[in-house]
């Protein structure tokens, strides 16, 4: 299989994947976007390094752009972000990541990332709201605060996908990410679509993965 078969919803998407150097799909990669692509929820087992950045960010840009909802004004005051997409990480580190890379491939599409992190301050991340937002990349902790200000709203996302959630748990975010889901409009199971990843499977994630996900494929690629 190569990229080109995978079929995107947009050029711009399939030459930034080139511009990448993403040739041939990882295994995750190879397995996870078509399912995700086909609109169904997914729990993936991808450790660091597998690509599965990539098998979470194109589905999410491509979907985005399918349906032509980019920047999409949802009737709530200006100063408050209506994201389409949310990827929740758990640290500063692996949201700026995923922040870079979601840039490059989104480039020149008109989706915006824009991304939120704890241990820094607020204020320059919120004002990058304010220029329009349709992925967000946020650490749970900021995203509550931000949410707690009446700064964010996730009435509007229709993709939501949860980056080393065994990670996320070790940490403690549970209550947040807990949280930040019942902020979606309807609950589970609903419109939303949700990708799930995580490197091991606890109970404690089989848990999330049972309260989260509707009708979903295990992948362990
Ligand atoms: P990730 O697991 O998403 O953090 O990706 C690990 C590294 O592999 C990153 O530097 C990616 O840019 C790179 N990468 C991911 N998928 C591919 C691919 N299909 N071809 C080439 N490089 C890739």
């Amino acid at each position: 299989t190569s990229f080109s078969e995978i079929c995107f919803a947009s050029q711009a998407l399939a030459d930034n994947i080139k511009r990448c150097k993403y040739l041939k799909p990882t295994p995750i990669q190879r397995y996870a976007i078509p399912v995700a692509m086909a609109g169904r929820d997914l729990m993936a087992c991808a450790q660091t390094g597998s690509g599965k950045t990539a098998a979470f960010c194109f589905p999410i840009i491509s979907g985005i752009l399918m349906a032509n909802q980019k920047n999409k004004i949802c009737g709530n005051p200006r100063s408050m972000a209506c994201p389409l997409a949310l990827i929740l990480a758990p640290t500063r580190e692996l949201s700026c990541q995923i922040h870079e890379e979601a840039k490059k491939f989104s480039h020149q599409t008109g989706v915006k990332i824009v991304v939120a992190y704890g241990g820094a301050p607020i204020f320059q991340q919120l004002r990058n709201l304010e220029n329009g937002v349709d992925v967000l990349v946020a650490t749970p902790g900021r995203l509550v605060d931000m949410i707690e200000r009446g700064r964010v709203s996730l009435k509007n996302v229709k993709y939501l996908a949860l980056d080393e959630a065994d990670r996320m748990l070790d940490m403690g975010f549970e209550p947040q990410v807990r949280r930040i889901v019942q902020q979606m409009e309807m609950p589970p199971p609903c419109a939303r679509q949700t990708l799930l990843f995580s490197a091991t499977f606890p109970t404690e994630i089989q848990r999330l993965a049972s309260d989260f996900l509707s009708n979903h494929i295990f992948l362990a690629a």
